[in-house]
């Protein structure tokens, strides 16, 4: 994999090459931002390109060193992760020591740290000192998708850089060149939430199965019926509550997107839930354009609220109440 080859982060790819081609990338690094959008690809690829025997400031994938590092047998580039859910202090002994030892057979020793907030505070605490003071020959990359875990001394000693998820547009672009049907591209592309590695091992039956219980709580909601149960189970039975509340809403919202499509006649071709047709012709008679408009902008709103950390309990009694103030269908 090549700087070409990762997708979306333009920005923090271009920085990147300008300090390799300049020979000054930073030491000590900490690269920010959610899972899945290719912050341990970037970090590889530096590695290949600090070590590549062609090019200086990206991977040619085709030198002993760059196909050693991707075969993660290259004595001089280290990737680490939790074990445990946890980093320890004998972990960062390791890197420490190792980090003053010349490079055995490449240019540069490279550490690459995985969910480096699950440091313990003596790990990070021992890691300090080479954060700050590194021998010219070693470059350590953090990575993290949770920065306020980090301790400020740790975050204050590296060169920080911040990733963002992967567009919507992007991913699905993507997903239809590795042969998806468009419709399951879309589908996918929206429900990952810019995690572009999720995208790539979603498992379509789950959410064949995900969807199917959102159709019927739409249902639920247009009738006004009771979706409390609904969501009392939703609420006890989640670890990863707002994610997963986030992907139902996506969902949800996919679904008053197309009932609008429908409603406007517009050309069903832009479905994301083709295979819902028969079910949208079913219900879309006793919907207006305007309260689908509403469903469209009541789901945004939740949506919204989520991404800005309000109380995903807050949100979804709003949700319900604004859904309740509408006519019964
Ligand atoms: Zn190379």
């Amino acid at each position: 994999m090549a700087f070409k080859d990762v997708l979306g982060n333009e920005r923090a790819k271009k920085i990147l090459k300008i300090a390799l081609y300049r020979n000054r990338i930073p030491n000590s690094m900490l690269f920010c931002g959610p899972k899945g959008i290719g912050k341990k690809d970037v970090a590889m690829v530096v590695a290949k390109a600090m070590n590549c025997l062609n090019e200086n400031d990206d991977a040619c994938e085709t030198c002993m060193n760059c196909r050693a590092i991707s075969g993660g047998k290259f004595p001089d580039v280290l990737e680490m992760q939790p074990e445990n859910n946890v980093i320890k202090i004998d972990h960062m002994r390791l890197l420490k020591q190792t980090a003053y030892l010349r490079p055995m057979i490449g240019k540069k020793r490279v550490f690459i740290v995985e969910d480096a907030e699950k440091m313990t505070e003596e790990a990070s605490n021992s890691l300090l000192k080479v954060l700050e003071e590194p021998p010219f020959f070693s470059h350590i990359i953090l990575l993290t998708s949770c920065p306020h875990m980090i301790l400020s001394t740790i975050t204050s000693r590296c060169q920080v850089l911040t990733f963002s998820p992967i567009s919507k547009e992007a991913i699905q672009e993507c997903l239809i060149n590795r042969g998806y049907e468009r419709e399951k591209a879309q589908l996918i592309s929206l429900i990952v939430r810019g995690n572009y590695k999720q995208a790539l091992d979603v498992d379509w039956e789950d959410i064949r199965a995900k969807r199917k219980n959102v159709w019927q709580l739409l249902l639920c909601l247009l009738k006004k019926e009771n979706v409390a149960l609904y969501f009392q189970s939703f609420f006890a039975s989640r670890r990863q509550l707002k994610e997963e509340l986030e992907q139902t809403l996506e969902i949800l919202s996919s679904f008053c997107r197309d009932l609008l499509v429908i409603k406007e006649k517009g050309d069903i071709r832009y479905l994301i839930n083709m295979d819902y047709l028969d079910e949208f012709q079913k219900i879309e008679r006793f919907i207006t354009r305007e309260q689908a408009l509403d469903y469209n902008y009541i789901i945004d709103e939740a949506l919204d609220g989520l991404r800005k950390n309000l109380n995903p309990n807050v949100l979804v009694n709003a949700l319900f109440s604004n859904f309740m103030e509408f006519r019964n269908v």
